[in-house]
């Protein structure tokens, strides 16, 4: 199994219908979490959490929901409510085992949510086998997908293949609404990959030097992106949003700030993860053997000067992808062992002599070998030897 998220193309109206469903599951979510907690308190009552959520659900359907007053709430797929009943009991078992702290009422302003899948199936419960399933939900190749109960939509970012899902989570990050979905990595058809191994050296400088040659570079923008996040922080140091013990209000202009802040951070959050997986997708489909170092990486990011590199670059981020890409495109991830000496050695040779970070060619002393230090090491990486690799 893995997930595909796309991010939704909407026009005003599919956006306030979107909040619509969002903004009803929220409901639900905390009439049903006031009703269990209120619940507790007439002690004549035994029930487990679960006993009580389906009886609050009979009464919400059967009373709430045929009030005129709530007849809004016919516009919207039953699976929103239902996955709101759901998410609750999900929410108080874990919180019943320690796992988790008390369930909160939901707000606006963490963002918003909700799922949708097709009725007549099973709704997949807990630790019961995927193939339970029934009635899954065929996503065509392209940019539209239809989802459970909503009109057709638009990707912004098409779909590679035909394939289908149980499950659609709709959410929302600043202004930006994504779909995701799970999919069965064997329905997936087979990918030739027109070469076998190749090396990818992550480094500070540029995103990824392949040994293929090729380069992926970080885009500019994240750069630009970040002095004008730098800038309206500090243009904005002394806001507050507002304090509900201390009774202040937020204001308007905080508000704005607050809005923009979160849209600057999902807008560069954005730009680093397309870019990251538009090249492990293109890296993905072109070889088979992916070999990438096995990076300390707690220890870089302790030492200052690479940190903020680093963690720009997200070492980790990309290791996650090309690893879960591993069953959507038939590689093989092979991680190197960090003390293997893919910088300082030469790949034509193999002499090793020490590389500082400042330089950026590598300039054999043995046999005159010269090359661009990421591409040397990317070969290294590829070549090296198998009791230094392991899987990831
Ligand atoms: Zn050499």
């Amino acid at each position: 199994m893995f997930a595909l998220q796309r991010e939704l193309k909407l026009n005003n109206v599919e956006t306030s219908l979107m909040r619509g469903n969002a903004g009803f599951k929220r409901w639900v979510y905390n009439f049903g979490l006031e009703l269990l907690t209120a619940s507790w308190s007439f002690e004549d009552i035994k029930a487990s959490d679960s006993k009580r959520l389906d009886a609050i659900k009979k009464v919400f359907t059967q009373v709430t929901m045929q009030r005129p007053e709530y007849a809004w709430m016919k516009l919207y797929p039953s699976t929103v409510y239902q996955s709101a009943f759901i998410d609750l009991k999900d929410a108080f078992s874990r919180w019943r085992k320690g796992l988790v702290e008390f369930p909160k009422k939901k707000s606006k302003k963490k963002g918003d949510s909700f799922r949708l899948y097709k009725t007549a199936g099973i709704y997949p419960v807990k630790g019961e086998p995927a193939q339970a399933f029934t009635n899954r939900v065929v996503i065509n190749a392209g940019k539209r997908i239809k989802l459970p109960g909503l009109k057709e939509l638009r990707l912004k970012e098409g779909v590679d293949f035909i394939c289908s899902s149980q499950t659609f989570t709709v959410s929302r990050t600043a202004d930006k609404w994504f779909v995701s979905f799970m999919l069965d990595a064997q329905k997936i058809p087979p990918v030739i990959h027109p070469i076998i191994s190749i090396g990818v050296d992550l480094g500070v400088k540029v995103l990824a030097t392949c040994s293929d040659g090729t380069f992926y570079d970080m885009p500019v923008t994240t750069k630009k992106a970040k002095i004008k996040l730098g800038r309206l922080q500090w243009h904005n140091r002394n806001k507050v949003l507002g304090n509900k013990k201390l009774k202040i209000r937020a204001s308007n202009n905080a508000r704005i700030y607050y809005t923009q802040l979160a849209k600057q951070h999902a807008h560069i959050a954005s730009i680093r993860l397309d870019t990251t997986q538009k090249m492990t997708t293109d890296i993905s489909r072109k070889a088979y053997v992916i070999r990438i170092e096995d990076l300390n990486i707690q220890g870089m990011i302790s030492n200052h000067k690479l940190a903020s590199a680093v963690s720009n670059n997200c070492f980790y981020e990309i290791r996650r992808q090309f690893t879960y890409k591993q069953s959507h495109y038939s590689t093989k991830v092979e991680l190197v062992d960090r003390w293997f000496p893919s910088s300082k050695m030469c790949s034509k040779c193999g002499h090793i002599q020490p590389m500082t970070l400042s330089e950026r060619v590598y300039n054999c002393g043995r046999c005159e070998h010269i090359q661009d230090r990421d591409e040397n090491a990317s070969v290294n990486l590829m070549n090296a030897p198998i009791d230094k690799v392991r899987l990831a």
